[in-house]
């Protein structure tokens, strides 16, 4: 699967007047399109934005709302108001409106021109009262948006809008996304369930089960040819132990682990899945549980979630296409064990074989060992570990009355010590702001025992992802103190069920 957003884009409308005739209207259409311009200029944003004629009357605010609601590539709408645009004009609109919206407050110039300026210049050049108008009617009809105040050419106001951009990729993505599950959850685990239908509800997100000999088929039904290709791949991809490699004697095993590659990939692509769960209970005919297959489809792109784990299948798919061609990656994660002392406190995170290897330092190790739960033969997995740097675990739960999305800041650190006899990829890090705090917090918050790790997308973009989705965030990080964190969990119960009575 190969993430493309070279077909999406972003509308840039901006509001004006018929008052101060057709030649100020005519410069405003002139500068926006500059800005727009000068923000395509740059890599920051990510889609393409898309310069829309000015806008002025109710009617056509309106229709350019529908038809960005309505336009499948469209990520979403940037607003700016260069000169006063009165707000009553926005109302039908925005209500229409269903696609995230950033309020860009701006102007086209840098520098005010003293000696020069006069009533002309300050007629076109009104968005400092103007966007407050517009900024009163979004706030009157409690729209969720991001508000960006600053000029084009500054980096940092680039950063907060392509973070925006990001954050309405993974929205769309979500509003697209097929999760294929085989099999359900494992017994009796509270925290993987969850109100499938509520998920699509909120999030877009399309859930369904699939029994898992119907993945035995495809794996079977898998050609030579293709499976051939990838166990090459592997040999020519990743430190390969002999005796998985070609004349070893369980090169087999990576055959067949190349096999349920291709039937996974098939049945995926087939069904037009961007995400799957698996189950080890639950296994059908397959003789291995799929391992290396997990780790590779999760580099490609697919979002996948272990033990039924659907809403973090999601949240990983979401966040590979929100981190799409930034530095880092993004993985389905675990917090395993931990090291309390000597030093500092650390925790070691990995599963029973699916970290994604866009997350590794150096070549994995492609290597084969038993595996004491699932009753089948020895998996096939890549082995290594995580490439250190700052990033974010994050969590997804179901509250019962709505989901909660729940992030630790982290920093991936080397091992202390090599690990020789561990046979899965792991990550060590240090959690923000430290352990007793982060971990106390992720308890109270109710955060999930899966959780994805990225080192490619930023706490901002997630931010701005919970805001498009109506989502709450709670964050961990250097601020963070237990105290503090209980209060606003306590805060965001009341808020988070008032809101939902709210029209947004
Ligand atoms: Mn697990």
């Amino acid at each position: 699967m190969r993430e493309t957003n070279e077909t999406l884009e972003c509308w840039f409308l901006t509001g004006s007047q018929a008052l101060y005739g057709d030649e100020t209207l005519r410069q405003v259409a002139q500068q926006s399109s500059e800005i727009v311009a000068l923000l395509n200029a740059g890599p920051e944003i990510g889609v393409r934005l898309v310069w829309k004629p000015v806008l002025i009357g109710s009617a056509e605010i309106r229709r350019a709302c529908i038809e960005a609601s309505s336009t499948d590539d469209c990520i979403g709408v940037i607003a700016w108001m260069h000169n006063f645009s009165p707000a009553k004009a926005w109302i039908a609109g925005l209500d229409a409106l269903r696609k995230p919206l950033l309020h860009f407050h701006t102007q086209v110039n840098l520098s005010l021109p003293w000696d020069e300026i006069d009533m002309d210049f300050m007629n076109l050049n009104q968005a400092a009262h103007g966007d407050r108008e517009f900024g009163y009617i979004e706030t009157r009809m409690a729209l969720r948006r991001k508000t960006v105040a600053g000029h084009a050419s500054d980096p940092v106001v680039r950063q907060r809008i392509g973070s925006w951009a990001r954050a309405a990729t993974g929205w769309h993505a979500a509003g697209q996304l097929r999760l294929a599950r085989f099999g359900d959850n494992m017994r009796d685990v509270a925290v993987t369930e969850g109100d499938k239908v509520e998920a699509q509800l909120r999030l877009g997100i399309s859930v369904n089960t699939y029994g898992v000999n119907d993945l035995v088929a495809a794996v079977e039904a898998a050609s030579p040819a293709t499976v051939d290709a990838i166990a090459a791949d592997y040999e020519a991809s990743y430190s390969v132990v002999p005796e998985l490699a070609t004349g070893g004697a369980r090169h087999d095993s990576l055959v067949y682990a190349a096999r349920i590659e291709a039937g996974l990939r098939s049945f995926l692509e087939g069904g037009r899945f961007t995400a799957f769960t698996t189950n080890f209970e639950d296994l059908g005919g397959l003789r291995q549980l799929p391992g290396i297959a997990v780790q590779r489809l999760m580099a490609e792109g697919y979002g996948f979630g272990a033990e039924g784990d659907w809403k973090t299948s999601a949240l990983v798919r979401i966040l590979k296409v929100m981190g799409a061609a930034q530095p880092g990656g993004t993985s389905f994660m675990e917090d395993y064990t931990y090291h309390l002392g000597p030093g500092e406190p650390k925790i070691l995170g990995a599963h029973m074989l699916e970290v994604c290897p866009s997350i590794a330092t150096g070549t994995p190790s492609c290597e084969i060992h038993p595996l004491g739960i699932g009753n089948r033969e020895d998996p096939v997995r890549l082995v290594f570990d995580a490439l250190p740097g700052k990033g974010f675990v994050v969590g997804l739960l179901d509250l019962g009355d709505r989901f909660r999305l729940v992030a630790n800041e982290i920093e991936i650190v080397p091992p202390d010590a090599p690990l020789p006899k561990l046979p899965v990829a792991r990550a060590v890090w240090k959690p923000a702001p430290s352990f007793s705090t982060a971990t106390e917090s992720w308890l109270m918050a109710g955060g999930p025992h899966h959780s994805a790790l990225s080192t490619a997308v930023a706490i901002e973009t997630l931010e701005d992802f919970a805001v498009i989705a109506g989502v709450e965030l709670v964050r961990i990080d250097d601020t963070t103190t237990t105290e503090s964190f209980k209060r606003e969990l306590r805060w965001n119960q009341a808020y988070y069920r008032l809101a939902q009575g709210l029209a947004r």
